[in-house]
């Protein structure tokens, strides 16, 4: 394995697999420098006893019109499933009569509405502040900001929020998107299970500190998640405030899947989303048979999620339980097995599912993606102005880094 490079790329999650991918076609030397023992990161298909593919982090190829991974996936021959989305479908009648549905929609659009007024202003707020007092659904337009963002509204930047760009096309990869990602840095130079503790860029050349030894190169591009640098896991030499600072203003809320094995799944229709509440925040989205599988697909998010990583996949199982059984009553419960969970929040790669703005700091996805230097450069979902928290957005800030590094190689030729 060499220890010289032309340039690191730390982390091979969906950023850093697409900046080293990049830099191999433009015949740079690169290695990628992973901490975990795998590569996709936040992308992580686990293949459960049955065989079918459990994206335990990202699952949706949202913006799938434009997004890059849907080549990657169609170069692979991998299964691009494109049945809309549970969001999208019918609601489920039992817990979700249509005329409510409406109306919930139309509060939905109304909020949104609000944000994109509220987001004019030079003065940013918390996404809460544009709730319509009163308004019957807000406890499940909260709700479903904890899914979207995994911060209740109250954390969240209206300015940030409003700048997510979505074309609402959405498909999935039968195989999953981790496996998808993964499979895409299989033919990468790639050190695994060597988390990077430091990295000195006061000399002529850049250090990598890592449990494997020091990696001298010309450049770095950083991909690890804000929350790994606001927790400053790795220490730059001199140090880099304002990125900390940054990285500080956007945090990685809360998501976690549990995968729950359905007895007698064909009584539903194939992807169907169910709601555990209407009436509160602290409530999952329960998608049936994703795929036409036996599995329902369960999503919690912020405060909810955070406090149930404590108990581990029981309290996850126990909360989705009673929720289901409120749903399809007592009996419904016999019906469940539960077959995995990961918790986001306290994986130690992560500290997080994906990136959200604090009010007031949205404009900190920009200070976080500027390079220093011309050596130092960083990628990775929260760099992405319009595609955060995505795995595309991931891809597109991996690709601009790399195409910057090109560009400088280039010009000091
Ligand atoms: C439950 C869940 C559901 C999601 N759903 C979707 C979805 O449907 N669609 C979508 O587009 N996105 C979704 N996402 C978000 C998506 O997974 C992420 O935005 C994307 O994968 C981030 O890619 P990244 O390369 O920026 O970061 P990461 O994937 O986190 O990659 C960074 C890498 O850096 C590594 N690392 C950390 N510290 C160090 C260190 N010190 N040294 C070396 N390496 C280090 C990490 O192990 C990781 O591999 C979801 C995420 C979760 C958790």
């Amino acid at each position: 394995m060499p220890y010289d490079v032309q340039v690191v790329v730390v982390g091979g999650g969906a950023a850093g697999v697409a900046a080293a991918r990049r830099l191999q076609q433009a015949s740079i030397q690169c290695l990628v420098v992973e901490a975990r023992r795998r590569l996709g990161g936040r992308a992580w298909t686990w293949v459960d006893p049955s065989g079918y593919g459990l994206d335990l982090g990202c699952g949706w190829l949202h913006s799938a019109d434009r997004n890059p991974w849907v080549q990657v996936a169609e170069e692979q021959g991998a299964t691009i499933d494109k049945t809309p989305p549970p969001w999208m479908n019918r609601p489920f009648e039992a817990s979700f009569p249509r005329a409510e549905h409406s109306e919930f929609r139309k509060a939905v659009a109304e909020f949104y509405g609000r944000l994109e007024d509220a987001a004019r202003s030079e003065t940013d707020a918390a996404a809460s502040t544009v709730l319509d007092p009163g308004c019957r659904w807000n406890a499940l337009i909260n709700a479903m900001s904890t899914y979207i963002s995994g911060a209740e509204l109250d954390r969240i930047s209206v300015q940030d929020l409003d700048r997510y760009d979505s074309t609402d096309v959405n498909w999935r990869v039968v195989e999953g998107y981790g496996t998808l990602i993964s499979a895409c840095g299989a033919t990468l130079p790639v050190m695994l299970d060597c988390p990077v503790g430091a990295i000195d860029h006061s000399g002529k050349r850049l250090r990598v500190d890592t449990g494997n030894g020091t990696i001298a190169a010309d450049q770095v591009i950083v991909t690890v998640p804000s929350a790994i640098l606001a927790a400053e896991r790795i220490r730059f030499t001199p140090s880099l405030p304002e990125k900390i600072e940054a990285a500080r203003g956007l945090p990685l809320g809360v998501d976690d899947k549990l995968f729950i094995a359905l007895d007698g799944a064909e009584e539903f229709e194939t992807s169907v989303r169910v709601f555990g509440h209407t009436d509160r925040v602290a409530t999952a989205g329960y998608h049936l048979r994703p795929f036409g599988w036996p599995i329902i697909e369960c999503y919690f998010g912020g405060r909810c999620a955070a406090a149930l990583e404590k108990g581990g996949e029981a309290a996850f199982f126990d909360f989705a339980a009673a929720e289901l059984s409120g749903v399809f009553g007592s009996a419904f419960v016999r019906r469940l097995k539960p077959i995995g969970v990961h918790c986001w929040g306290s994986d130690a790669f992560a500290l997080g599912s994906y990136s959200y703005a604090l009010p007031g700091c949205a404009d900190g996805r920009q200070v976080l993606a500027e390079p220093v230097d011309d050596r130092l450069f960083f990628a990775g979902e929260a760099c992405s102005r319009h595609d955060f928290s995505t795995a595309h957005g991931g891809y597109l800030t991996g690709v601009a880094a790399a195409d910057r590094v090109i560009a400088m190689r280039n010009t000091s030729r």
